[in-house]
């Protein structure tokens, strides 16, 4: 009778329910479930920390729509996964968590790196659990990859104890469920559509909010139609952006934080009213706004903020009903109202605040100045990722996005540390694309030797390190004992560069603005990884801001 191990068998139902990337570094017990995925044609990149290894792996579930796999050795190996799973399910993005853990039958021993692995993966997951017999392994797998990717995506995870890696079962006792088909797609009900519609007719200063929800659920091309049928204005979350082009003229991503305080009714769809949102409350929202909301998940309706008109199901599928139901109606938002006019004057009010900054040759340079050569440098195309506190917040405004899914920073959890893992992720998942991964100084180096995993690979990952010295700002003064360095102090002019050459990838230091288009350029005309650390001035900021926080 054939005979198959739980390696095997773990690594081809993977393939089979449609999982092609795998991020994880080997050791007790799961050495022999990588090479098992390599052989059943699993992309597996090894990688240098469990925590950047599972970031990857959800970045790959929102680039693709099928989750990428993370897989970790026991104890430690699980406990530093934990983070990924923390960042995917608060991203709401999809990723399967496979911990090796010590054999069950030195379960409250004291084995190798036991740890209750089942139990501290769960809060962070929609779907945790130890596989307990080897034959039972497809059917963990085909759950994992389902709740994943079906209803609000998460985080999974599966427990694979050394003796259930080990173990063989006959072939033919084996049953492989079906590969999970694609997530249905749930429509509203036809009276809340019209509700909705009515709603929007009835504002006098209407807003759009495009979050990650609708990136996430491909919905690019109906919403477009929706905007360009209503002539609504709109603004796009931190990852949102791209859903439709941050150019679009409808866009009022310059007056954010006018457009946010004045509405008086917003339609937000596939994102939610938490932090990023200011909760939809005063001083940032009027009071009393008028909320619409289209979330996939009934739970969310209505957080922090009543909803008049709940739209709950699938962005594509709910915004296809809302295009449906205009096309027997005339109606669009009209042009020239005191409200697209305030919307300008904010827009262009903020562009000439910004604009000294941005003209600005001196060095060492600020980060406006160095993001404009960034942003005319960044192919269309391009996979942008961003991290770091100003280096991400000052980069989401000036480094447009015009199509979905190309742009992926901190998130919903505010990770930082993410930057590497993304970029590799993007960079497995898009070989055709150009990736430029965007990090402060301080956001590098959570996950900096993962440098040497994009090396490895020869992934062509450019990186922009903007340093000014230090976590949030630089500092001027270095006092002589270090131990009274202001806390956010790193070293001035440190040179990521000369780790990424010391792994055989090229670097460039850039002490003036003047030679940071060189460098970029010639970056992207290498054929392998790069990185350019710019130095910034350790005060460089942002513009000033009425509120502290994804203003514009
Ligand atoms: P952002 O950070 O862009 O504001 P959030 O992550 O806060 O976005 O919100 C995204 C929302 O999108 C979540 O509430 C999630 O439930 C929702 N969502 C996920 N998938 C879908 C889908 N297919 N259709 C509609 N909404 C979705
Ligand atoms: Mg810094």
């Amino acid at each position: 009778m054939a005979k198959i191990d739980g390696a095997k068998l773990m690594a081809q139902s993977l393939k089979s329910q449609g999982v092609d990337y795998m991020f994880g570094i080997v050791g007790f017990p799961v050495q022999q479930i990588a090479a098992e995925a390599q052989k059943a044609g699993i992309k597996y990149i090894g990688m240098r920390n469990e925590q950047s290894a599972s970031y990857a792996a959800h970045a790959v579930g929102y680039l693709t729509g099928r989750p990428g796999a993370c897989l970790t050795v026991s104890g430690p190996g699980v406990v530093h996964m934990l983070a990924g799973l923390a960042n995917a399910q608060q991203n709401c993005w999809p990723m399967i968590g496979i911990g090796g853990a010590s054999p069950t039958y030195q379960n409250g021993m004291g084995g190798f790196q036991e740890e209750r692995q089942v139990q501290i993966a769960a809060p962070f997951c929609k779907f945790a659990h130890a596989v307990e017999h080897t034959h039972r392994i497809p059917f963990y797998v085909e759950m994992a990859v389902r709740q994943s990717i079906y209803g609000r995506p998460g985080a999974t995870y599966l427990d694979m104890p050394d003796d259930i890696i080990k173990g063989e079962v006959d072939t033919d006792k084996i049953h492989m469920p079906p590969k999970c088909a694609e997530p249905p797609r749930m429509a509203a009900m036809a009276d809340d559509i019209a509700k909705a519609l009515a709603a929007l007719q009835s504002a006098e200063k209407p807003l759009v909010v495009v979050g990650k929800g609708m990136a996430w659920s491909r919905a690019e091309d109906e919403v477009r139609a929706f905007i360009e049928r209503t002539k609504l204005p709109f603004l796009a979350s931190p990852m949102g952006k791209g859903v439709l082009d941050d150019n679009h003229p409808l866009s009022v991503g310059a007056a954010r934080s006018l457009a946010l305080k004045e509405a008086d009714v917003i339609f937000v769809m596939g994102a939610r009213l938490n932090w990023i949102m200011h909760y939809g409350q005063e001083p940032r929202f009027k009071k009393g706004v008028r909320i619409i909301q289209l979330d996939i998940s009934p739970e969310a309706i209505g957080q922090n903020v009543p909803t008049e008109v709940a739209l709950v199901g699938d962005g594509k599928a709910i915004v296809g009903q809302l295009n449906d139901a205009l096309r027997s109606q005339q109606w669009f938002y009209a042009e020239g109202t005191p409200w697209r006019k305030a919307i300008a004057e904010a827009a262009a009010k903020n562009a000439k605040q910004i604009q000294p900054m941005i003209d600005d040759n001196s060095a060492p340079t600020n980060y406006y100045r160095a993001l404009k050569d960034i942003a005319a440098w960044s192919p269309e195309n391009a996979v942008i990722i961003g991290e770091g506190a100003n280096t991400m917040d000052i980069g989401r405004t000036q480094l447009p996005n015009k199509s979905p899914r190309l742009r992926l920073d901190a998130g919903t959890y505010g990770t930082m540390g993410i930057g590497m893992g993304f970029a590799i992720a993007a960079a497995v998942v898009h070989p055709d694309r150009p990736i430029i991964s965007v990090s402060g100084d301080s956001a590098i180096g959570f996950s900096g030797m993962e440098i040497e995993t994009a090396c490895r690979y020869n992934l062509p990952v450019k990186i922009v390190v903007l340093n000014n010295g230090g976590i949030g700002s630089g500092t001027e003064k270095y006092p002589e004992d270090p131990f009274n360095n202001p806390p956010r102090a790193l070293i001035y002019g440190a040179r990521y560069d000369k780790m990424m050459e010391s792994f055989g990838g090229k670097g460039w230091f850039i002490d003036d603005p003047k030679d940071l288009r060189g460098a970029l350029d010639a970056a992207m005309a290498h054929k392998g990884p790069a990185l350019v650390n710019v130095k910034l001035h350790p005060n460089a900021g942002r513009k000033p801001q009425e509120f502290g926080w994804l203003t514009t």
